[in-house]
């Protein structure tokens, strides 16, 4: 039986309620009654969202009559039985108010959804094709308005919507369900610029008030696009690749897709005409692109085995998202370096970075990335005030893996007769054998290949990095690619080792690190700090009274829990983590140039 294909439809019903109005016609449902549901998450976001409870009415009928709709769970409806040959249309109305690039958000300047806050999978029938025909708002005030997506429009077709011109309305298909929620779309009057790489058409669309400089953010794409598609080697695995942007007044955020990413950033991340250099908010934004990017292979296609099919009901534990985020982390920004938008220094400052923020957090002693990948939807994705204590992200120290497996490879081949291997020859190993093939990522995969390839025995590396909880030995790692990891306490001033948020004059502690002064002396996150030593403590003056006085001085504090006042004495801490250097020796270093390129140092 030749599958028929699913037909959707979606139209901002109202954008000014921010409803959508979507449709799912099945010509052959299920005799017995057919069932439907909406997505309990979105793939690349490991948090549970329940995105049905954005539905706010659904229907259903068959041969223009009504048809009885039973909900069966949170995100499940089951239509009554139909005689054979009946077509079963469900329709349902999508409040669409969330700005972030993992749901919807409807208004009158724009449209954005992702296919799992929207698009009803039909039960039994995932891997038929889909259509759907892409609906503007009614009203000459949306008369300007056109479609960015990397969803394929329909060509050639006549019928109800007809074929979608190259970014307008009309239909558009997808080979299965998994593919029609793979591909973002976004409607309004965005700004659009294209680019080819590597010979593959890219677009980049912005929406929101901005003044990007199009010319200079393309050209810098294409350089990373083009080094990530030959990284892997080419032909790229996509036919066109979609950069949908948000720009807002303060905002950051990205989900990936396979020819697509969905990124939000604050309007001044983006590069302006004049602008000199690389500011430092641009190289972030260029990072997020970076990342989403390289994404299209790592965990697109490059997949754990836990992700070959989305379980889209449930929670889809995997133990490797420290190779799947960790290692993406690591090749976003080197993939900056390898091209020249940034410097080996900036690199290095960059590498420093991360490795503060994992050694700032207590929970990397007490979590192991594989813990941490497997516990992402309970644990890193639902932060509270203990997550640095009991936490380590698989982002952060995932990249500092990366960094070290990439370290001990190219030191441990170097000279040796079967050739240099670093991590970039595992990458496109993983890429030829499971991106390529579909064939799921085990545990065991990564350690299989870079052991094959280079020869080295790596059970203790991998059960240290992926399953231990203590430090890599970077400053050992790195002393044959000539660089010195140094701690550089300074003339810092001393901490009471607690993370604090501020609110107006107000300084309310966030978090308390396990083992710390602050926790020692009894204070609790949610304390709001009163005063040091009989003076008011406040957010321009809390730095500048520590910054008096030497680690081990004991100094009295007042501080409000709740409503009642708490006074303690607190032992101060030495200076924060947040200072290490990464230093080159300055001697020429053929296994630095081949890791990093011969760049200024
Ligand atoms: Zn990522």
């Amino acid at each position: 039986m030749k599958n028929t294909p699913i037909r959707y439809a979606i139209r901002p019903a109202d954008p000014a309620a921010h409803l959508f109005e979507v449709s799912c016609r099945v010509d052959r449902p299920d005799p017995a009654g057919q069932r439907f549901a909406l997505p309990a998450w979105i793939p690349g976001s490991y948090l549970i969202r329940d995105f049905a409870r954005h539905i706010v009415a659904i229907k259903a009928e068959a041969g223009g009559k009504p048809v009885t709709l039973q909900k069966t769970d949170k995100h499940t409806w089951q239509a009554e039985a139909l005689p054979a040959k009946q077509a079963l249309t469900v329709t349902c109305t999508v409040y669409a108010w969330d700005l972030s690039v993992r749901g919807a958000h409807l208004d009158r300047t724009h449209g954005f959804f992702n296919g799992t806050s929207v698009f009803l999978r039909v039960l039994g029938q995932e891997e038929a094709p889909c259509q759907v025909d892409i609906l503007p708002p009614l009203g000459k005030d949306y008369a300007g308005w056109r479609v960015a997506t990397a969803l394929e429009p329909v060509r050639g077709e006549k019928g109800k919507g007809g074929a979608a011109k190259a970014h307008g309305f009309g239909r558009y298909a997808a080979a299965n369900y998994d593919e029609l929620i793979d591909h973002p779309v976004e409607m309004g009057t965005f700004t659009l610029t294209t680019f080819k790489a590597c010979g593959i058409p890219h677009e980049v669309a912005i929406t929101g008030r901005h003044d990007c400089d199009l010319k200079r953010l393309t050209a810098d794409l294409k350089k990373i696009c083009e080094w990530q598609i030959r990284f892997f080697g080419e032909p790229a695995p996509m036919k066109k690749y979609v950069f949908l942007v948000t720009a807002v007044g303060d905002g950051y955020g990205g989900l990936e897709h396979r020819a697509s990413t969905a990124l939000l950033c604050s309007r001044d991340d983006l590069p302006y005409a004049g602008m000199d250099g690389v500011p430092e908010r641009y190289r972030t934004f260029l990072g997020l692109c970076s990342h989403e990017y390289f994404h299209t292979w790592n965990v697109k296609r490059i997949k754990p085995a836990a992700f070959v099919r989305y379980d889209l009901d449930r929670e889809n534990h995997t133990t490797l998202l420290w190779a799947f985020e960790g290692f993406t982390s690591y090749y976003d920004d080197l993939a900056l370096l390898r091209t020249g938008v940034i410097t080996q220094k900036d690199w290095l400052e960059l590498a420093a970075k991360n490795l503060d923020a994992v050694l700032r957090g207590p929970g990397r002693l007490t979590q192991s990335l594989a813990e941490s990948s497997f516990d992402a939807w309970s644990k890193y994705y639902r932060p509270d005030e203990n997550t640095p204590n009991a936490v380590v992200s698989y982002y952060a120290k995932g990249a500092l893996v990366a960094l070290a497996l990439d370290l001990t490879l190219r030191a441990g081949t170097q000279g040796k007769r079967s050739g240099h291997v670093s991590l970039d020859d595992v990458m496109r190993t993983l890429w030829q054998r499971h991106g390529q093939t579909g064939i799921g990522v085990d545990d065991g995969t990564i350690r299989t290949i870079a052991e094959e390839l280079s020869g080295l025995k790596l059970k203790r590396f991998f059960a240290e990095a992926v399953h231990g909880t203590a430090d890599l030995p970077l400053a050992k790692l790195l002393k044959p690619f000539g660089i010195a990891l140094v701690r550089d306490a300074g003339a810092k001033a001393p901490s009471l080792g607690v993370k604090t948020g501020s609110d107006g004059n107000e300084v309310r502690l966030t978090t308390v690190y396990r083992g710390s002064a602050a926790e020692a002396a009894g204070l609790s996150a949610g304390d709001v700090l009163v005063a040091l030593d009989g003076l008011r403590i406040t957010p321009t003056t809390l730095d500048r009274q520590l910054a008096r006085r030497r680690p081990g001085d004991t100094v009295s504090i007042h501080a409000f829990r709740r409503d009642e006042l708490l006074c303690c004495k607190l032992r101060l801490d030495p200076p924060s983590i947040d200072s290490s250097k990464l230093i080159p020796d300055g001697k020429p270093n053929p296994l630095r140039s081949q890791w990093l390129g011969k760049g200024k140092a």
